[in-house]
C-alpha cells in the first residue's frame, strides 16, 4: 500500500459517498490531512452526532432531533390537520417549506415502490400513513412523490389504498421535470405544481 492506512481509510469511505469519486475523495482527504485540528475534529464530531443526535418523527417520520416525539411541523399547531402531503424524503419537506405555500402537515415515505429493486409497501411508511388516515381529521392527502416511473407507481398504489377510505387524493401538477426529484426543483416550479395540484381520478 502506497498511502498510510489512516488516509486510505478516510479516502475509502468518502469513496462511498454519492456523488463523490475517488478523486474527490482523496482530494478532500489532503485537504482535511493539511487543514488546522479543529477542521477535521469538527467535521468527525457532526459525524459522531449525525446519527446519535437525530430521530424520526414518529407521527410524519419526517427527521427531528433526537429526544423529540415530535418534528417541528407536527407540534406546530397552526398547521393545517385536515391536510397531509406524502413525499418520499425529508429533503422533499426541506424543498416544499422553502416554497413557504404549504401549511398543512407531511408524512415522509422514506423511498418509493420498486419492484425492481424489490422495495415493497412494507418497506416504507405506509401503514403509519392508513393509520394516520385511519384515526380520522384528514381530508386531503396531496401526493407529492416524484415524477418518476417509482414515484408514479407509489401514488396509484396510495390512491388504491386511500380513495376506499373517502378522502380527497390530488398529486402534484406536471411542469416538475419528469424522471426528477423533488428537492431539485425550483422553488416557482415547486409552488406551481403545488397550487395546480390535480385530482386523482
Ligand atoms: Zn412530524
Amino acid at each position: 500500500m502506497l498511502l498510510p492506512e489512516p488516509i486510505q481509510n478516510l479516502i475509502t469511505a468518502l469513496s462511498r459517498l454519492p456523488g463523490v469519486g475517488p478523486k474527490t475523495a482523496s482530494r478532500l482527504t489532503f485537504y482535511l490531512l493539511h487543514a488546522p485540528d479543529e477542521v477535521a475534529n469538527d467535521l468527525a464530531a457532526a459525524l459522531v452526532n449525525l446519527k446519535s443526535g437525530t430521530t424520526y418523527c414518529q407521527t410524519c417520520f419526517n427527521i427531528t432531533a433526537a429526544g423529540r416525539t415530535e418534528c417541528e411541523i407536527c407540534a406546530n399547531d397552526s398547521r393545517d390537520r385536515r391536510m397531509i402531503c406524502v413525499v418520499e424524503e425529508p429533503l422533499d419537506v426541506l424543498a416544499l417549506e422553502r416554497t413557504g405555500g404549504y401549511t398543512g402537515r407531511y408524512h415522509v415515505l422514506h423511498g418509493a415502490l420498486s419492484p425492481i429493486e424489490g422495495i415493497g409497501p412494507e418497506n416504507l411508511r405506509i401503514r403509519e400513513l392508513i393509520e394516520r388516515v385511519r384515526a380520522g381529521g384528514v381530508e386531503e392527502i396531496i401526493l407529492a412523490t416524484n415524477p418518476s416511473m417509482e414515484g408514479d407507481y407509489t401514488a396509484s398504489y396510495l390512491r388504491q389504498q386511500l380513495q376506499p377510505m373517502g378522502v380527497h387524493l390530488t398529486r402534484l401538477a406536471r411542469g416538475l421535470p419528469v424522471g426528477g426529484d423533488l428537492e431539485y426543483a425550483d422553488q416557482n416550479t415547486l409552488l406551481r405544481a403545488l397550487s395546480g395540484r390535480q385530482e386523482m381520478s
